[in-house]
């Protein structure tokens, strides 16, 4: 008989904090900084007798994040020092919270989290290995670099889920300004923690992914262990609790070390680092904090869907990109009724978005002259077609919709007056066609509507065009 297999996963995400400065010292935060070990001081680079000194813009980050999901922020925490050897970790521990973290609970789309607390990040090693020349080189530019780690509870049922719990964190880190969260530059690591069990009540043995430096490879490196354990247990093997490395060339994981339980790590408060009482700091304030949030994205999928109404797919763009979201907002102030706004949103989404990726990146468009384009169009002054050729010179060179509609000739003509003439003109060149036309030949309509238009140089509205055909034809029997 098959079984069923439960998987189960937790992610600990650690990400990379915007501050002006490092966790515990003066020196910049700049991990962008290419040359090596230029934001350094005795401090970072662990030097005997330097005293760390908490940064407040960091703890600030934290508490907003901690807000943000709905998480209890602690009235005490500590600073706790992780003890382990490493050469891009000069102290020989490293300044983490371990008791007292800043935050404990909350939830982030749907999944419970166990806690958020701060830490610094280590020092980067390169190794160089060839054959005259073999060594090792540690730049600590990134050293002390305040680091917010992240841990969910092992509530995650699929590869996709995770990836996507991922994925709205990052999110959420860029709107509060907390991080830019990129995991390609390393300013967000996902380590993902992956089991497999047969009784849905009982978590199986873990082994946790490290180096998961894109959102395909948390995908891929969870779908790859969630086999390999499947495998393992069907073949009546036991998983073995360790840690893994991620190999994206081969797509596999490969084991790195029996995992550490933490009293390996000799945690214990850094006798150097004063508690902190969060209530006592005046800039700690959870009530105003809580009101000086941004709308975050969730309430911002929920206030698009219920104020306009807009396809999901338009929602996500404006969600995702802020600078998008944020044109068509000044857009659709500017209009009144509801259908005009989601014309403008489609053009917003398919055009303009098409424009902005094939080519100059910022549009020249002003929001004023974008709303005034729909408005032409709804009118039915422009075509679809001539509205497009309107959209795409106002992004190049910017401009009002109505002086590009006159000098390229864009304008449409709706007014019926202006068109009887034409029709009439060519009602009476084509005589042969009429006839057809009255002996119920369908085609014969829309040639006479593109004689129209040939005779206008397109500018008139061919809709309008074949109403006052029909009626002129109507009259004539
Ligand atoms: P450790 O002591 O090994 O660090 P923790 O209990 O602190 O383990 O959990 C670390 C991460 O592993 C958390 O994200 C947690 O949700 C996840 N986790 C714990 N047990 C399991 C399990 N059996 N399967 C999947 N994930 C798990
Ligand atoms: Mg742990």
């Amino acid at each position: 008989m098959a079984k069923e297999y439960y998987p189960t996963i937790g992610l600990e995400i650690h990400a990379e904090l915007k501050t002006q400065t490092k966790m515990f010292c003066n020196s910049k935060n700049d991990p962008e900084e290419s040359r090596p070990n230029v934001n350094i001081c005795a401090v970072c680079l662990g030097h005997p007798g330097t005293l760390p000194t908490v940064n407040k813009e960091a703890v600030l980050h934290v508490i907003k994040v901690g807000l943000a999901v709905g998480g209890k922020i602690a009235d005490y925490s500590e600073f706790d020092r992780k003890n382990y050897f490493y050469p891009d970790i000069p102290k020989g521990y490293q300044i983490s919270q371990y008791k007292y973290p800043l935050v404990e609970g909350g939830e982030l789309s749907d999944v419970a989290l166990t806690r958020v607390h701060l830490e610094e990040d280590t020092a980067q090693s390169f190794h160089k290995e060839g054959e005259e020349e073999n060594f090792s080189l540690v730049d600590f530019n990134r050293a002390g670099v305040p680091l917010m780690e992240l841990v969910t509870e092992p509530v995650i049922k699929s590869a996709t889920q995770a990836k996507y719990f991922a994925q709205e964190l990052q999110l959420l880190l860029k709107y509060l300004g907390a991080s830019d969260a990129n995991m390609e530059k390393g300013e967000m690591r996902v380590e993902a923690n992956v089991s497999i069990s047969t009784d849905p009540k009982i978590l199986g043995k873990k082994v946790e992914v490290k180096n998961l430096n894109s959102f395909r490879a948390v995908e891929d490196a969870i779908n790859f262990e969630l086999a390999r354990h499947k495998v393992l247990l069907e073949e009546g093997k036991e998983v073995i609790q360790e840690t893994r490395g991620w190999n994206e060339d081969k797509g596999e994981t490969f084991s790195q070390r029996r995992k550490e339980e933490s009293h390996d790590y000799r945690y214990f408060p850094d006798p150097d680092i004063p508690k902190l009482t969060l209530k006592e700091v005046k800039e700690f304030d959870l009530e105003e904090l809580r009101i000086g949030l941004p709308e975050l994205p969730s309430a911002k999928r929920d206030r698009l869907e219920r104020r306009y109404g807009l396809k999901r797919e338009d929602i996500e763009l404006y969600v995702q990109d802020t600078t998008v979201g944020n044109f068509f907002e000044s857009v659709s102030t500017l209009l009144t009724d509801a259908e005009q706004i989601k014309l403008g949103s489609n053009y917003i989404a398919s055009d303009l978005v098409g424009l902005m990726n094939t080519g100059n990146a910022d549009t020249h468009i002003k929001p004023v002259d974008f709303a005034q384009l729909v408005m032409m169009i709804t009118r039915g002054e422009v075509s679809s077609r001539g509205a497009k050729d309107i959209l795409k010179i106002m992004h190049d060179t910017g401009g009002t919709p109505k002086a590009i509609a006159e000098e390229h000739e864009l304008f449409q003509e709706s007014n019926e007056e202006a068109l009887l003439s034409v029709v009439n003109k060519i009602i009476s060149e084509n005589q042969t066609v009429v006839a057809d036309y009255h002996a119920g030949k369908t085609a014969a309509l829309q040639f006479l509507v593109g004689q129209c238009m040939k005779a206008t140089k397109g500018s008139a509205n061919p809709g309008i065009l074949q109403q006052i055909i029909k009626k002129t034809l109507s009259k004539e029997v």
